[in-house]
């Protein structure tokens, strides 16, 4: 591997592998209403010093590499307790989700404190914006074995240098920037067509 990836990029691989290989692997981006609105909300919350109250220190906008796993990355907001505990802290513009697209971000966040600050990260939490409700994302083995997969699975895409065909559920397409770009539409057609040929074949 000579390539970090960034921690950004396993929440596009969980949406979808086809999504995450086009901006990651050919290097294509579009902006959208939504992409334009994280960004701006990231660039709030990177905007503030550290600040001790009580018995937590607030660190803002911290960098994040683990060498284990080839990870790169910028954290919103750690929370550091007194008692050596540590909780990072992702701000996202939407509200939570069912899936685990933005857990898996926050569980690679804490795989890398746990390694450059040799602790144990038991959880962390996603801040929604629209719905102004933080939810807490407990650090279960089974996140963080989802985590690694993606992990692994991003870091075989860009050293395979293929991008897949479309193999997620149309709904997502509609809320994907990418969407024109990918054009998922011809691949089912094309399915499609040659499920029509074989039956005619048999
Ligand atoms: S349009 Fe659909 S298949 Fe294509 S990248 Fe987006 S989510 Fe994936």
């Amino acid at each position: 591997m000579d390539e970090f990836l960034p921690i950004s990029a396993l929440q596009h691989y969980a949406y979808c592998p086809r999504q995450f290989a086009l901006i990651h692997v050919e290097r294509a981006w579009v902006e959208n209403r939504y992409t334009a609105e994280g960004r701006i909300l990231h660039d709030r919350v990177d905007s503030g010093d550290a600040e001790q109250r009580k018995e937590v220190r607030f660190e803002r906008s911290v960098m994040l590499r683990s060498v284990q796993y080839y990870l790169t990355g910028k954290l919103d907001l750690v929370e550091v307790y007194s008692n050596n505990c540590y909780i990072p802290v992702e701000y996202k513009r939407g509200k939570p989700k069912l899936q685990d697209w933005d857990r898996i971000q926050v569980c690679a966040q804490a795989l890398c404190i746990e390694e450059m600050r040799s602790t144990q990260v038991s959880e962390g939490a996603i801040w929604y914006w629209e719905v102004r409700r933080r939810e807490t994302v407990a650090l279960t083995n089974d996140l963080r074995e989802s985590t690694i997969s993606a992990i692994n699975a991003c870091h075989w895409l860009i050293e395979g240098g293929e991008t897949p065909r479309p193999a997620v559920p149309e709904s997502r397409c509609k809320a994907c920037s990418l969407r024109d770009l990918c054009r998922p539409e011809r691949f089912r057609r094309d399915r499609s067509a040659s499920y029509a040929r074989n039956l005619f074949e048999l």
